[in-house]
């Protein structure tokens, strides 16, 4: 037997998604593998055995392996345990003595520190029986409609009989299936939107199959218990053990296994899950489950309001990933208000006002009409061009994470896929897609754009979208350090796989690659030299498919590569400008930092005058230029982008429309003067008073 100990410095402990990398490197050993957190011990192969172990950030375990590949095993475990299960580690030092922060430095364990989302439950008041009920706002939007109350149904076991051993194994087996099959359907449902929360279903499926719980269940059915009956009782202790953890973060895992348990039980004895009304409506629930969450986002839910929860619940992530206003938290009373009565649902402020008054009500419906009008207009129009008032055409694309996004993109006006970021290919999962499955699905995304061009990024990970199959050592700055391009390139192998992948996906339809994160030219003539590699070697071994030509270019990101487009500029195809990293990177503000985020703003001079540089450089040589950041769907900022000489702009399929229609208020003459205006600005509160939204729609 061989054994090592560590100190588990994730930041949230051993919680699911860090615990299920963990369970996936054991499980490629024979040996036996358990782990030790004071006098726990749990079978590293069971997602729940390492969940009860409670190890927190800064708990010291004990890792063990008995069996014929325990070297390899234990030296395999040490690598993944060390490398942060997939998670990025904080530079604490507390690894380099193998002690944890509190024993090195005598103060208390990390673990004090955690959020603790529970404790902002409590201090949430019990809502009044109507009136305004206060909350903690999880997703923005305003919802107005009547309140549907969706209680939750206790499924019978008692009286199903008996079967025998084998015929309750075999419908054990059968229900967990089925169970696997609905959640990679649930999966797929949100993973366009939310990769990285859909990854959620992923331990939902490593829990359907738990060696410890299905040995439990087995045990119980051979002795007499009936299927239904073993897996509610095994479930059950092993929810109890997790929601009894000290750690709140771990402790809310139980909601998860709560959430399988109740799938699985409810194939197991036909009984109807839970029904939501066919109006429009407002859900006020006890809690709601991942499961619940992802299918409110198929009906017709205004948004939803829960007396417990809080804001690191997988519920209020997935809610703001779907664009459903969301408030949580909001006490036990909500349960008790009068189902159908009206309220409003401030996903901003986080409140739940029940039986407004008129005025307020008139306001809200104000708002929301001003808003719905123009966007009916706008999707009247959203197959016409965008053209100014004097003439000039500007292309309008999505930007486009998935299969389905781009379905919705073909019908929404969209000219062309200005942005399909393939990161939601390799999120959410434990090793890499691989090249038959990336030909497929970007395959079926350009051909659902029915011949109208479809600009696909290389890998962009790395920074804060890390991958537990692709190890990065420790960075002190991620974000300056290996990402995009840069990580692509030093792993070769992976960006030729996605490139093969996407010169074969290029014979069902118009294709461009796009590379992330170029600061060199020297970069950019590498990864252009790979596609060129890839290409011949494709055509060399050609199968009859025939290899089209692609389109390439690059993504100005980083400033070095605006400040020498003049240098790129004859060498690739297209220019397209990410306003979100070339505006944090530029100004050197954080663009998720809690408090700069809000300074870091893409209108800023000096990411307006990179912006003019970069469109002076293309035009020069005749190349276009796109903006896909965020930037390009801000109302005051479209018509300074266009005025500066961007030809096309990307932006999420709901904003098409409305962006379209704007532009076919403006004039270029204008949009011009106010963008050399904007210029000459000291900042960008400087330029938003230039550019008047009074008359401007809003894209989202
Ligand atoms: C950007 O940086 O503006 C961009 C579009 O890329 P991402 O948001 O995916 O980093
Ligand atoms: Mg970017």
């Amino acid at each position: 037997m061989r054994e090592f100990e560590v100190v588990i410095r994730n930041p949230t402990g051993l919680h699911a998604r860090p615990a299920k990398v963990l369970v996936n490197t054991a499980k490629q050993f024979d040996s036996d593998i358990h782990v030790m957190h004071g006098q726990k011990k749990a079978n590293a192969k069971s997602l729940i055995s390492l969940l009860t172990l409670g190890a927190e950030r800064g708990a010291q375990i004990r890792v063990t392996a008995d069996g014929d590949d325990e070297e390899q095993a234990i030296n395999s475990l040490k690598d993944a345990i060390r490398g942060g299960l997939g998670e990025e580690m904080p530079d604490d030092g507390s690894q380099r003595d193998g002690r944890s922060p509190a024993q090195s430095t005598g103060s208390e364990p990390a673990a004090a520190t955690t959020p603790k989302a529970d404790d902002v439950v409590e201090e949430a008041k019990d809502a009044p029986a109507d009136g305004l009920i206060e909350g903690i706002a999880a997703a923005p939007g305003l919802a107005i409609g009547p309140l549907f109350v969706l209680q939750a149904q206790s499924i019978e076991v008692d009286d199903a009989p008996f079967a025998g051993v084998d015929a309750e194994q075999e419908r054990l087996r059968q229900a967990r299936e089925e169970a696997r099959a609905q959640l990679r359907q649930v999966q797929q449902q949100i993973a366009a939107q939310a990769p990285k929360e859909a990854a959620i279903f992923d331990v939902h499926r490593e829990l359907v199959d738990d060696p410890d719980l299905i040995q439990d269940v087995e045990e119980r059915i051979a002795q007499g218990q009936n299927a239904p009956r073993a897996w509610q009782q095994a479930v059950n202790a092993r929810a109890e053990a997790v929601a009894a953890l000290s750690d709140p973060m771990l402790a809310e895992r139980a909601t998860d296994l709560r959430d399988v348990g109740r799938r699985v039980l409810q194939l197991l004895t036909g009984a109807a899950g839970a029904r939501l009304p066919d109006d429009r409506v407002i859900v006020v629930a006890g809690d709601l489950t991942p499961s619940d969450t992802a299918l409110l986002s198929g009906r017709n839910v205004l948004g939803f309001c829960t007396a417990a929860g809080g804001p690191t619940a997988h519920a209020a992530i997935i809610a703001r990933a779907l664009r459903l206003p969301a408030v949580v938290g909001a006490g036990p009373g909500v349960l008790s208000l009068t189902p159908g009565a009206t309220a409003i649902l401030d996903g901003n402020a986080g409140t739940l006002t029940v039986d407004p008054p008129e005025e307020a009500l008139a306001q809200a419906r104000a708002k929301q009409a001003a808003w719905q009008a123009q966007l009916e207009a706008a999707l009247v129009a959203s197959d016409e061009p965008a053209v100014t008032r004097d003439g000039h055409r500007v292309e309008v694309a999505a930007n486009i994470g998935g299969v389905k996004d781009a379905h919705a993109a073909a019908t929404s006006g969209a000219e062309a896929v200005g942005l399909l970021r393939t990161e939601f290919l390799f999120l959410g999962r434990t090793t890499a897609p691989s090249e038959a499955e990336q030909e497929q699905v970007y395959g079926e995304i350009v051909e659902a754009m029915g011949g109208r061009p479809v600009i696909i990024r290389t890998l962009d990970i790395g920074g804060d979208k890390p991958l537990p199959y692709v190890q990065v050592p420790e960075e002190a700055n991620p974000f300056l350090g290996e990402r995009g391009i840069r990580l692509c390139l030093a792993r070769p192998a992976l960006l030729r796989r996605q490139v093969r992948a996407i010169l074969r996906a290029a014979r069902s339809g118009p294709v461009r690659i796009m590379f992330p994160m170029v600061a060199t030219v020297d970069e950019w003539r590498q990864a252009r030299a790979i596609v060129q590699e890839e290409r011949r070697a494709l055509v060399t071994s050609d199968d009859g498919g025939g290899v089209p030509q692609v389109e390439l270019g690059i993504m100005i990101e980083i400033p070095s590569a605006a400040l020498l487009a003049d240098r790129f500029a004859p060498e690739v195809d297209f220019f397209s400008v990410g306003t979100n990293d070339l505006t944090q990177y530029t100004l050197a503000m954080d663009r998720m930092h809690p408090t700069l985020s809000a300074q870091s703003d893409g209108l800023h001079p000096a990411v307006l005058r990179l912006i003019k540089q970069t469109v002076s450089s293309a035009h020069d040589h005749g190349k276009w230029v796109g903006v896909c950041g965020e930037l390009a769907a801000d109302p005051q900022a479209a018509p300074i982008l266009i005025g500066l000489g961007v030809d096309e702009l990307s932006v999420s399929v709901p904003a098409v429309a409305s962006l379209k229609a704007q532009i076919r208020t403006l004039a270029l003459a204008d949009a011009r003067a106010l963008a050399q205006q904007a210029l000459d600005c000291d900042n960008a509160g400087e330029v938003r008073a230039l550019s008047t939204t009074a008359a401007e729609p809003e894209h989202n």
